[in-house]
């Protein structure tokens, strides 16, 4: 494994307590910093400034064969600033999803929500717009038996906003956290 100590036996401290995970489960997945090398004050506007995280495309292999569905959810306010299109972000994941496939792993579907911060728009997280969409496309989406893997506190917000277990991808002393989605891969 590939854990560092301290994040080691932090899980260990930090149980995350789950039921056991049957393939009646739901997987939502925050974009930059989880699947993808986050760009520090950017926005990824392209194929070219899209870099997978290490190991991200097995991990996702991994949560294809155990997860009902897995799904994107992100925000995305370079659109509203004027800085990507929307047509710019679809070739982004449209990419991004070819890759996965490409692996052997699934993306069930991808939500953004392009509103400005300030907009506090129910779309944006940590509002639970994009959950509602996803259940709304797959009816079997349970959030009580969802998964949310953010690097951010509104990810952990809209995961307890939605009532969905949460996994924090960094350090964390308030949330169950984990250095990587293939240490999460590995654990469940
Ligand atoms: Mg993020």
């Amino acid at each position: 494994m590939n854990w560092s100590k301290k994040n080691y036996s932090h899980s260990i401290i930090m149980s995350l307590n789950l039921p056991n995970i049957d393939n009646s489960w739901t997987l939502f997945l925050d974009r930059d910093g989880v699947i993808n090398r986050k760009l520090e004050n950017d926005y990824v506007k392209s194929v070219k400034e899209f870099e997978f995280l290490p190991q991200v495309l097995d991990a996702i292999k991994l949560f294809s064969n155990r997860f009902h569905k897995i799904v994107i959810v992100t925000n995305q306010q370079g659109i509203s600033k004027g800085l990507m299109t929307e047509k710019d972000l679809q070739t982004v994941h449209t990419h991004l999803i070819e890759e996965v496939k490409k692996k052997g792993g699934k993306i069930d579907a991808t939500y953004y929500a392009p509103q400005l911060a300030e907009e506090n728009s129910p779309m944006r997280k940590p509002n639970i717009g994009m959950a509602l969409a996803a259940r709304n496309d797959f009816p079997k989406i349970d959030f009580k038996k969802s998964i949310m893997v953010g690097d951010s506190i509104s990810d952990m917000e809209f995961a307890q906003n939605a009532n969905m277990f949460a996994v924090f991808i960094g350090q964390s002393d308030q949330y169950y956290s984990t250095d990587s989605l293939m240490s999460l891969a590995r654990l469940i």
